[in-house]
């Protein structure tokens, strides 16, 4: 969903004032989240604790009254009615990529965008605007190619998917109405080749731009699976801290639940196919575990048990996104390892991880003992490791992207 802000933080500037152009400074001081940013944030919220959208939709909306609506969702937002105003505005589908990323197949993803948009959107084009973009950021995530995502969209939609952006940009005007914002939105990440072309390309035909590049910008952050540092950093440096604070604990949450199912295990990109050829070994005089993953490991089990603990990680600090260092560079990342779980308390075993294939050494590491998902996810990501094993008690040990 970092996408999707980011699109509208950059889009902001050019909501009033039309660029029909890809060139253009990015970020500058009046660069604003907007309601776009407000309500994605929002709904990712409601799905990590499990809130009611209306609700929560509303107390955003409160709380942060000045970040652009349009006047039936603000009248909405300060009403008493907790019912939809059947808008076919493109307000749910700007709100609505934390659920592309949240649910796993087809038809959660499309179930739940319904229910997200019919706070207020209960309008069929409202729905269809909001399911369009959650199930086109689920199956860019999940690796099809542009192709399939565009078939699909127009076989379920309806939409024309088949105009360029060229024939489009001449004559686009002001829009906000699902229907005539959303596929725009699609065509123009289809038509692009990176996540900052997709914005780009998003702003260049005018209209509704936050909304546009917010829409654009959350199926690329799907598809290209990386958002370039500086925008984050730009986009981190213009959100308040609360609100920052969802952005990133929705990320641990959908990097430590994504990865259980072996869907998702099977689209990862070919880097992790090193990670699942390799036995884990955890060894010491009382002890001789291999651990692999998607394989129940009852020894493990007891091990959990007896350290009164229900998960741990296995993780190594050497080899940086998978680079090969020196062997003296490497130890020393390794003891800053285990400096930092003795600091934070952390009863740990030393292991290895060996290929099964031979092609590389094998690279020690440690199992971390009674250590949760995030905590290993940022312990992985200060060591610039691309994945690790995180194991829940009773549990085939998964693999974790750290990226
Ligand atoms: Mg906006």
């Amino acid at each position: 969903m970092l996408g999707a802000i980011a699109g509208d933080i950059i889009g902001s500037v050019y909501e009033r004032n039309n660029i029909k152009s890809t060139e253009f400074p990015l970020f500058g001081e009046n660069s604003r989240f907007t309601d776009d940013t407000v309500l994605t944030i929002a709904v990712a919220h409601a799905i990590l604790d499990d809130l009611d959208y209306t609700g929560t939709l509303k107390l955003y909306g409160r709380k942060y009254p000045n970040a652009g609506y349009g006047g039936s969702f603000r009248n909405w937002i300060f009403s008493p009615s907790k019912e939809p105003y059947n808008s076919w505005g493109n307000g749910s589908a700007m709100r609505v990529s934390p659920i592309g990323w949240a649910f796993n197949t087809a038809g959660d993803v499309l179930r739940e965008a319904e229910k997200s948009a019919a706070a207020t959107h209960n309008h069929p084009e409202g729905i269809k605007g909001a399911q369009s973009v959650a199930l086109a950021i689920l199956m860019a995530r999940q690796g099809e190619g542009k192709e399939t995502i565009k078939q699909e969209i127009e076989r379920r939609f309806n939409y024309d998917l088949n105009r360029s952006l060229s024939e489009i940009r001449p004559d686009y005007k002001f829009d906000v109405s699902c229907q005539g914002s959303v596929p725009e939105s699609i065509i123009a990440f289809l038509e692009s080749e990176s996540f900052e072309d997709a914005v780009r390309l998003a702003i260049s035909i005018g209209g509704d731009s936050d909304t546009i590049a917010c829409i654009a910008g959350s199926i690329a952050e799907a598809f290209y699976k990386e958002i370039p540092p500086h925008i984050t950093a730009e986009v981190k440096q213009r959100l308040p801290d609360n609100l920052w604070e969802i952005v990133e604990r929705f990320d641990f949450a959908i990097k430590c639940n994504n990865h259980k199912s072996k869907t998702n295990r099977e689209v990862l990109d070919q880097l992790f196919e090193a990670y699942l050829k390799t036995d884990y070994i955890v060894k010491d005089e009382t002890i001789n575990l291999t651990l692999r993953i998607d394989e129940k490991n009852s020894g493990l089990d007891d091990l959990l048990v007896k350290n009164e603990s229900i998960s741990a990680a296995f993780l190594t600090a050497y080899n940086p996104y998978s680079q090969s260092l020196s062997r003296a560079e490497n130890e020393k990342r390794q003891e800053e390892l285990v400096s930092i779980l003795r600091e934070k308390g952390y009863k740990f075993l030393y292991g290895y991880g060996e290929s099964q294939t031979e092609d590389w050494t094998a690279e020690p590491s440690v199992l971390i003992l009674g250590v949760d998902c995030q905590t290993a996810l940022e312990i992985a990501r200060q060591f610039e490791q691309n994945a690790f094993l995180f194991i829940e008690k009773s549990n085939a040990p998964k693999l974790i992207s750290s990226r």
